[in-house]
């Protein structure tokens, strides 16, 4: 923990606001965003509203709700809830201690927040399954580049409560439908059987038997690995680990009988729903709590962080984070990604882009207090309005009212305020004509209400 003696007193002001002043403070840092994070402007958050607006569509469509969870938690429902050996536990996760001396972490991920939100709000009480979903930032200190970064944004959506294998492909074919809606096709969904508590120790096994002999040449982490956790060995992006596992036995080469019906089903319902993919037996989780179906949605053609969207069963995990047994379900996907892949695919997601209706040209003092006062009426009654704050030429506001694309603009001036009139002017049409100000609003809302 950082023993704060690098922090200078701070100033009067600084003070007010509880800010720490660094010594030899670097100024650029006021103007740079930390590593790893992304402002979202103007014109891009257009598509992130489009995104998510089909993301929760898609959700209440097949009955799920959603859940808002603290950004923060306490350290420990990670290294639980995640787990210890995952490689967001040993060297992701944002972790401080907060002012109480109580250990934080910026959540890494949506699961643990969400199972610990199922328990501590007895939400197993309701009838069951519990289906929910979020969509938020996650963190995690990962090395920054085109679809990884260090604040990312999911939407996921978990199941608690039905070990049904219909439950599987249902959580599939929620994410698939999400991609359909985007249009986004040809992604490749990528399936495997993890196993589970009874079977695994004999994977385990096989595969420490397989490696044995080829430790020496694993990577240093896969290495160590081998003694930890053997499965994730085969979840290594080094080049040579990957090919040491090319013949490794397979997950489902251990099956027990009740891992293989499962899976059979899951697939014979993915079937059912005409959703194609791929059995990959190199796809794996690495921990207990992780059970039976484990899923990718992998897209080409966006760089090396090619997978959208990973999930899987955990019917162990509500157990590990302190509740009864209680089978789970989810999966998470990343919305930068998402983003990546449309502008990828040619999908143009930029006439989202919403225009105001109305623009208020006003010269003179007088005309432009009418002008405020009207903009604020037209806004009350839900026609979007906007003019001018810099008191520029009239040439200048036309000139603005063109750029945003609005659908009319009204000119006021000395004049026209005299005679209580306004000009309106129907831009699709150039058409030009005076109303009385108090029938303008009448006005235009007939003629947005015939354009709709
Ligand atoms: P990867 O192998 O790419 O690191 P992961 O296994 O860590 O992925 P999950 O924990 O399964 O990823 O998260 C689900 C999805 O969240 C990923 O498929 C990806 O789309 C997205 N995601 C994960 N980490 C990041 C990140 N650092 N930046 C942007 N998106 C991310
Ligand atoms: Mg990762």
């Amino acid at each position: 923990m950082p023993d704060g003696k690098h922090l200078k007193p701070l100033t009067d002001k600084m003070f007010r606001f509880n800010i720490p002043l660094i010594e030899g403070v670097d100024y650029k840092m006021l103007t740079t965003r930390p590593r790893g994070t992304n402002d979202i402007l103007p014109g891009e958050v257009e598509k992130w509203h489009y995104l998510e607006k089909v993301c929760r569509r898609v959700c209440s469509d097949f009955g799920y709700q959603e859940i808002r969870t603290p950004i923060f938690e306490h350290t420990e429902l990670f290294l639980r809830g995640v787990g210890e050996t995952t490689d967001i536990v040993e060297k992701e996760m944002y972790s401080f201690y907060d002012r109480g001396e109580r250990s934080i972490t910026l959540r890494p991920e949506g699961t643990a927040s969400t199972v610990r939100a199922f328990l501590e709000n007895k939400l197993y009480a309701e009838p069951q399954p519990t289906k929910l979903y979020y969509i938020g930032p996650m963190f995690r200190y990962d090395r920054p580049q085109a679809g990884r970064y260090r604040q990312f944004h999911q939407f996921g959506i978990e199941v608690f409560g039905s070990n049904h294998p219909s439950v599987d492909a249902e959580v599939i074919g929620l994410a698939c439908t999400v991609l359909e809606k985007l249009q986004l096709t040809g992604l490749k969904v990528h399936i495997n059987t993890v196993g589970c508590p009874q079977c695994r120790p004999r994977h385990l096994k096989a595969l420490v038997d397989y490696f044995s002999d080829k430790k020496d040449k694993l990577c240093k982490t896969c290495q160590e690995r081998l003694n930890k956790n053997p499965l994730r060995i085969l979840d290594c992006k080094s080049d040579i680990c990957r090919e040491l596992a090319k013949d490794a036995p397979t997950t489902r080469s251990s099956a027990c009988p009740s891992c293989e019906v499962h899976f059979t089903k899951v697939l014979k319902y993915l079937d059912a729903l005409g959703i194609e993919y791929v059995v990959d037996p190199r796809l794996v989780r690495g921990l207990d709590y992780y059970t039976h179906t484990a899923f990718e949605i992998l897209v080409e053609g966006i760089g090396a962080q090619s997978a959208i969207c990973g999930g899987g069963r955990y019917d162990g995990l509500i157990e590990q984070c302190g509740g009864k047994p209680t089978p789970g379900i989810g999966f998470a996907m990343g919305m930068e990604r998402l983003l990546l892949t449309l502008e990828t695919k040619g999908i143009d997601l930029s006439q989202l882009l919403t225009h105001p209706d109305v623009y208020i040209a006003a010269i003179g003092e007088k005309p432009q207090e009418e002008a405020f006062k009207l903009a604020m009426e037209l806004r009350r009654k839900g026609i979007s309005t906007e003019k001018d704050y810099l008191d520029k030429s009239l040439k200048a506001q036309l000139k603005a009212a063109d750029r945003l694309g609005v659908k009319y603009t009204l000119i006021l001036g000395d004049e026209e305020l005299k005679a209580r009139k306004i000009v309106v002017k129907e831009m699709a049409k150039s058409e030009q004509t005076e109303i009385p100000i108090d029938d303008i609003i009448n006005y235009l809302e007939r003629g947005l209400k015939t354009n709709d």
